[in-house]
């Protein structure tokens, strides 16, 4: 009862305005914080309470951070068709970090985490199997429950309309249109997408190392 309770209430979230948001990661636990104190490695850790020693490592990480800057760039330009594209990869790049960092609080190693993603490298399989069999809840559930029940359908629209741009057929409707809406979505969602990675991360990777 209440394994997951703690400590994602706890969570703070970065400020950040037209850039990648900064987390800080606990060493020790995992736990990502917004809050810029926790920079300051003397300043405990909310969850595990550890200080000191290694550097905090930053989240996203750097291969993400280049990525949004692109993203936002194309945005700017209004190429919406690059950005729902770029989005829908930056999407599943997201998801990638977030498994990897689950089964390194479950104690699998690198050999063991590459494998499993290159053998399920479907994005419908990585959501559906992989992350339920990781932490016992199904994607849309641990989102719903996290505050954010519509994210999993707003993407599967998102890698709808991304799939219908690669293979060229069309998205229903007028095409202008569509691509400058989507894009605004996918800008939407590129903004979320970094909470509720976050909260994931601290709900079952933060909880899992710690009562693990
Ligand atoms: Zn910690």
């Amino acid at each position: 009862m209440g394994k997951h309770k703690k400590p994602y209430h706890k969570t703070v979230f970065a400020e950040a305005v037209g850039e990648a948001p900064v987390y800080w990661e606990c060493p020790e636990c995992g736990f990502l914080s917004g809050d810029p104190a926790f920079l300051d490695a003397e300043h405990p850790c909310p969850i595990c309470g550890a200080s000191g020693g290694e550097e905090r490592r930053r989240f996203p990480t750097d291969r993400i951070r280049r990525l949004d800057a692109r993203i936002r760039a194309y945005h700017a330009d209004g190429d919406g068709e690059i950005v729902v594209i770029l989005v829908a990869t930056f999407l599943e790049a997201i998801l990638e970090d977030i498994l990897d960092r689950i089964m390194d609080a479950h104690g699998a190693d690198l050999y063991m985490r590459r494998m499993v993603m290159d053998t399920q490298r479907s994005i419908g399989l990585r959501i559906g199997k992989v992350f339920p069999t990781l932490t016992g809840e199904e994607f849309e559930d641990a989102a719903s429950e996290l505050g954010y029940r519509e994210f999993p359908r707003r993407w599967r629209t998102m890698r709808e309309a991304r799939n219908a741009f690669i293979h060229d057929s069309p998205f229903n409707g007028a095409r202008e249109t569509i691509d400058q809406a989507m894009a605004s979505e996918a800008m939407e969602l590129l903004d979320q997408a970094y909470r509720l990675f976050v909260l994931m991360s601290n709900r079952f990777v933060a909880d899992g190392a710690h009562t693990g």
